[in-house]
């Protein structure tokens, strides 16, 4: 669920028949009657069950069109202009309320994905570790994106890598396993080695971990 235009989130709208602050919704993927889309991602409409329109309409729906039904008050975004959408029951788009906070905060995440996606083409050369960890960390991004930040890794050469991924959780065990390759063959490559009772990183050649002072002779 992307929403291009955050803006609107903060849009107050009040219904003209009961004065309430109207319900920011997702709008439905079609506009039944014509079949075209609204335009909108979202929608506002007055969900008061004792608005006057909503109340009004069962009897007036009944008499004219003799099938049970009512209206709810909506208007798009950026507009005042009245829209009635015909509903069934009082339930219709109670369940597609959207919290325009936690939209905001999704937009904002995409907004730094976006920015992560464009900044990894040129990580090497600015040496810059946090596109490339930001990428493989988000759960909620692009997974092949994520894959593609993997190899950075090790082009990067940073072992300030390898504690933030080695304390997150992944969903993709898959994402798991390629960072899991890489961390070994980074570590190498610097000449260190993570110890195997505390993983802590330490020197390739310590007997002993000078963290948790147990011995590495066995191995
Ligand atoms: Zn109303
Ligand atoms: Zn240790």
């Amino acid at each position: 669920m992307l929403y291009s235009d955050p803006t609107y989130l903060d849009e107050i709208h009040t219904c003209p028949y009961c004065k309430e602050k109207m319900s920011c919704c997702e709008a439905p993927p079609i506009h039944i009657g014509d079949g075209l889309g609204w335009g909108s991602e979202i929608l506002f409409i007055c969900l008061n069950d004792e608005c006057s329109l909503f109340v009004e309409g069962w009897k007036s729906i009944e008499e004219r069109y003799c099938h049970h039904a009512s209206y709810r008050y909506m208007e798009l975004p950026g507009s005042k202009e009245s829209n009635l959408m015909m509903v069934a029951s009082k339930d219709a788009y109670t369940g597609s309320i959207v919290d325009p906070q936690a939209l905001k905060k999704q937009n904002e995440r995409y907004r730094k994905e976006q920015q992560a996606v464009k900044d990894l083409a040129t990580c090497v050369q600015d040496n810059n570790l946090d596109p490339v960890l930001l990428l493989i960390l988000d759960e909620a991004a692009n997974l092949s994106d994520r894959k593609k930040a993997i190899p950075y890794l090790l082009e990067l050469n940073n072992l300030a890598c390898i504690d933030p991924i080695r304390n997150h959780t992944f969903r993709h065990a898959e994402l798991e396993m390629a960072c899991n390759q890489i961390i070994p063959q980074l570590l190498k490559v610097n000449f260190k080695k993570e110890c195997p009772h505390c993983l802590e990183i330490i020197k390739a050649q310590a007997k002993k971990c000078p963290h948790c002072k147990e011995s590495l002779e066995t191995t």
